[in-house]
């Protein structure tokens, strides 16, 4: 490519993060180039949270926007330049004094969201509960990882139907509607707080003032634990009791009677932490933004939006739009088309032939996806008698026991013998 043609091209990618690298394929991507209508890089063929794209500020417009209209808004802040809402994230930077022979330096670490609390010494204690590569810690794999789920787990196009390609005005409407509704009803975000600080309906047959009769008749299991009172907190995932004195997660859409370690606040479909704690709660489980989603309305598989219209296709356990069940190598539609599936991804013929057909061992062509084959480790074979015989002395092995070696098949002990003296 000359470089007139190259630097139009970069300047024509139509969205935000063009040419930011794939963290997945270093060097091997050219740069974050937006596919039209997939959500992925024409370069690499990964998602585009594989890419370094968003800065943090269109992370948080992204949040800002999903709080926009709930109960949610404390968390929000409107820009007075232009209105935007923007998520008010928790930022948490500590610091500890540190004393090496004489000189006293102070080390701080950045936390790129913390629980918003307003004890501090919880939010901290949050954090160590939560296995270090997920804290995050600005600049550390954490803080990858953090941004990572926000893409994962709210998808922009889940929310805002202006990052939906060509929806048509009844699917906006629609999507309008489902968005209301789920910001009404099922999103929220975790609180973090002490289980004894909450006096949750639950608790009332429970002393909570440490009255000594009552504790002594439910205390009674605790105390041969050694484990007593903190026994009446467990959690609603693992089942497993609170320690003493740890935080807990709760969801108001759960109520305040269950309660979470912070590991155990997770999205019962990917199981990853979920992000900033938000969650979507339904039927009794949490969920990210996505899963829910995809627990409601069918998702294109390739595009990865929501799919609002009434008429879709179905094919290979998937959800398409009509318009993009399309090779995932050159965009042809595929409707009526022979197709073949790379790595749950369909290809045209063409495109198969060219880049994925395997040859054959015997004729060395490549074989056609549609005709018989017969492979043995990473070797294949046109199920012909041309094709697939002894190496020695050629009599067609279909339906015979046959001897690999290698890329050679033999009928016989004797003739393997001859072949390899
Ligand atoms: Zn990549
Ligand atoms: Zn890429
Ligand atoms: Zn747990
Ligand atoms: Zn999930
Ligand atoms: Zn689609
Ligand atoms: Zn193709
Ligand atoms: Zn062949
Ligand atoms: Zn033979």
């Amino acid at each position: 490519m000359d470089l007139e043609s190259r630097v139009k091209k970069i300047t024509l990618g139509h969205e935000q993060g063009s040419g930011a690298p794939c963290l997945k394929c270093k060097d091997k991507c050219e740069g974050f180039e937006l596919h039209f209508w997939r959500k992925i890089c024409r370069n690499c063929k990964c998602g585009q949270e594989e890419h370094d794209i968003l800065s943090s500020n269109e992370d948080d417009r992204k949040v800002g926007k999903l709080f926009e209209d709930t109960k949610y808004t404390t968390l929000i802040a409107k820009l007075k330049t232009d209105g935007i809402p923007t998520y008010k994230r928790n930022v948490m930077i500590l610091t500890n004094p540190v004393v090496a022979k004489k000189d006293v330096s102070i080390n701080t670490v950045t936390y790129e969201w913390a629980p918003p609390v307003q004890n501090q010494a919880l939010a901290k204690r949050y954090m160590e509960m939560i296995p270090k590569e997920k804290q995050p810690v600005a600049g550390s794999e954490g803080a990858q990882y953090r941004k990572k789920q926000l893409a994962k787990q709210l998808p922009a196009h889940d929310q805002d139907p202006s990052k939906c390609h060509e929806l048509s005005p009844n699917e906006v409407k629609q999507m309008e509607q489902f968005v209301k509704k789920y910001k009404n009803e099922v999103l929220g975000v975790g609180d973090v707080k002490l289980p004894k600080e909450v006096d949750g309906p639950a608790e009332k047959n429970k002393s909570s003032d440490g009255d000594k009769s009552t504790t002594a008749t439910i205390g009674a299991l605790g105390d041969q634990l050694g484990t007593p009172k903190e026994g009446q907190y467990s959690c609603y995932r693992c089942k497993l009791n609170m320690k003493e004195g740890d935080p807990a997660v709760y969801a108001e859409r759960a109520g305040y009677d269950k309660l979470w370690h912070p590991v155990c606040f997770i999205c019962s479909v990917c199981k990853e932490l979920l992000v900033d704690m938000i969650y979507f709660w339904k039927g009794g489980k949490l969920y990210c933004g996505r899963h829910y989603c995809d627990s409601e309305k069918p998702r294109c598989a390739g595009c990865d939006e929501l799919i609002f219209s009434n008429e879709y296709t179905q094919a290979e356990g998937q959800n398409w739009h009509l318009k993009h069940f399309c090779c995932f190598d050159c965009d042809c539609v595929l409707a009526g088309e022979i197709y073949v599936m790379v790595n749950d991804k369909p290809v045209c013929k063409p495109c198969y032939v060219k880049n994925y057909a395997v040859l054959c061992q015997g004729c060395h062509n490549a074989i056609d996806p549609e005709v018989q084959r017969v492979s043995y480790n990473s070797f294949h074979w046109h199920a012909t008698p041309e094709c697939f015989l002894c190496s020695c002395c050629n009599k067609c092995l279909i339906g015979q026991k046959f001897m690999p070696v290698e890329k050679m098949v033999f009928c016989s002990v004797e003739c393997k013998k001859k072949m390899s003296s």
